[in-house]
């Protein structure tokens, strides 16, 4: 009961509204106003214990770094059992102004720019999307995106019956290959590690918001090349964050491998029509 929950953080007035928010893929969401405030609620029936946690400790590192606004989490259920789990969080509302994207590029480059832990990777397994995305610590950037990024992706495409043989060959030759491409030790960043058009909101006066991460530490450039996948950031966007943290000149050669990731992923949560853009990559790193 979402009221139980509530009073659990020290709010023990009524519901007043409760609707539905759409957006997500994953979880089922309300905007809910009680008599001290409104919030933000996700509700998920099937996941895992600990899901939400792992979302939580997300926005709380990237609230660590003092750069850039995430909603405060009052709260999270840690395991599943029988019952639905629930988040509950600040309600972040607002409209872009002129000078939000502009907020969003300064701010996500100094979050970047601020560093992080010694290593690549994460100390957790985390989702991206809902499929189970394992980490742990590396020295070495190619290694961790090798073994925690494009194999995982491989493994489960190939028992999603994704991976043709065309498909698997190559991707197995730019997977030994990848040493080549990416940089080994680049500067570490925290990512958000989802960062889509979908995954920032602006609150009031038109500050950004980071939402719903899938946060790691790596490559800046892992995570700007996926904000080029479906678009969505303006050119605005691009020139602020480099005023603040250049991209590196092999930006533009690199970019598509990171994209693979983000396209793999895709390929085995929706399917089949995300293939021809992970065959075009393939072709073009293993010809
Ligand atoms: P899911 O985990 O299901 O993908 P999201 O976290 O992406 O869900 O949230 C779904 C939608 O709800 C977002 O696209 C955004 O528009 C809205 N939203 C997310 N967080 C907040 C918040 N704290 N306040 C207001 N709206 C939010």
């Amino acid at each position: 009961m979402i009221e139980e929950k509530l009073k659990h953080i020290g709010d023990n007035t009524s519901i007043q509204t409760k609707t539905p928010v759409s957006g997500g893929d994953i979880n089922q969401a309300y905007y809910i106003q009680t008599g001290k405030q409104a919030y933000f609620i996700k509700v998920n029936r099937q996941a895992e214990s600990g899901f939400f946690q792992v979302e939580a400790n997300g926005l709380e590192r990237i609230r660590s770094t003092q750069t850039i606004a995430v909603p405060e989490v009052y709260y999270f259920d840690q395991s599943s059992g029988d019952q639905e789990m629930t988040l509950i969080m600040e309600w972040i509302q607002g409209e872009k102004t002129a000078t939000t994207e502009q907020q969003l590029g300064e701010q996500l480059a100094s979050m970047h720019a601020a560093g992080g832990s010694g290593q690549y990777g994460l100390d957790q397994s985390t989702y991206v999307g809902k499929l189970h995305q394992p980490n742990g610590w590396y020295t070495d950037w190619a290694d961790y995106f090798r073994e925690c990024r494009l194999q995982p992706q491989f493994d489960i495409a190939v028992q999603l019956n994704r991976m043709n043989q065309n498909r698997r060959m190559k991707l197995e030759k730019l997977m030994d290959n990848l040493d080549k491409y990416l940089p080994k030790q680049p500067q570490v960043s925290l990512l958000h590690g989802d960062l889509w058009g979908g995954n920032w909101i602006a609150g009031q006066a038109g500050k950004p918001y980071l939402i719903d991460p899938s946060i790691l530490y790596g490559d800046h450039l892992f995570e700007l090349s996926f904000t080029e996948v479906f678009g969505g950031f303006s050119n605005t966007f691009y020139s602020q964050y480099q005023n603040v943290f250049p991209l590196e000149d092999y930006y533009e050669e690199i970019k598509p491998i990171y994209q693979l990731f983000y396209l793999l992923v895709h390929l085995n949560m929706f399917g089949e029509v995300y293939g021809g853009s992970v065959d075009r990559i393939l072709k073009r790193y293993t010809s």
